[in-house]
């Protein structure tokens, strides 16, 4: 059985993004939705206060050829790896990929934000960044099941 791989990174989105995030970011899933799921890759892309963070999980081949194809977009800069390695099961195998915008008020984020109440992401260790992207996945599957289905 292939290594099964986890990569946790954070990065700064591009200043020219901003004013249009939201249409970016739909752009951005669409793409991953697509190109992860013939990669077998599942994850979570998380916009909070000009940055990305974002977690890839499946084989390691694929994990690092995304990662490595990603680092180079010129729609974020400084990416940084706050974790990579094997693990045993995947977090996030409900999505090929999903995005989550965040405020600092959001409760999923104010145990990692520091005490000055301010989003620091420098200060984000591997296991702050678990904890976080745990958190937001538990909201994401409980917003999908609260979410009435539209009839089509
Ligand atoms: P396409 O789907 O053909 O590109 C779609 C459109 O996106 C293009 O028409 C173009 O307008 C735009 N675009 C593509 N690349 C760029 C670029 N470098 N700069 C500006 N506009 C561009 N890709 C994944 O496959 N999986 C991921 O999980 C993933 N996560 C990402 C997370 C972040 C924060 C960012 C910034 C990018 C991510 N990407 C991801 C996108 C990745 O960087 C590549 O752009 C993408 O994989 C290229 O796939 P494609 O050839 O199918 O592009």
């Amino acid at each position: 059985m292939r290594q099964l791989y986890r990569l946790y990174y954070r990065s700064s989105q591009t200043p020219s993004i901003v004013s249009d995030l939201d249409s970016v970011v739909q752009q951005i899933v669409k793409s991953s939705i697509r190109n992860n799921k013939d990669d077998g890759l599942t994850g979570l892309l998380l916009t909070i206060q000009g940055c990305f963070l974002q977690t890839l999980e499946g084989p390691v081949d694929s994990v690092r050829n995304t990662y490595a194809r990603i680092s180079c977009d010129r729609r974020h800069r400084d990416p940084h790896i706050i974790f990579q390695g094997p693990v045993e099961k995947r977090l996030f195998s409900d999505w090929n990929m999903c995005a989550r915008s965040l405020a600092p008020t959001d409760k999923a984020i104010l145990d990692v934000i520091n005490a000055k109440g301010k989003f620091n992401p420098a200060s984000l260790t591997p296991q702050s960044v678990h904890d976080l992207l745990t958190a937001v996945a538990k909201i994401q599957r409980r917003t999908a099941l609260d979410t009435p289905l539209t009839a089509i």
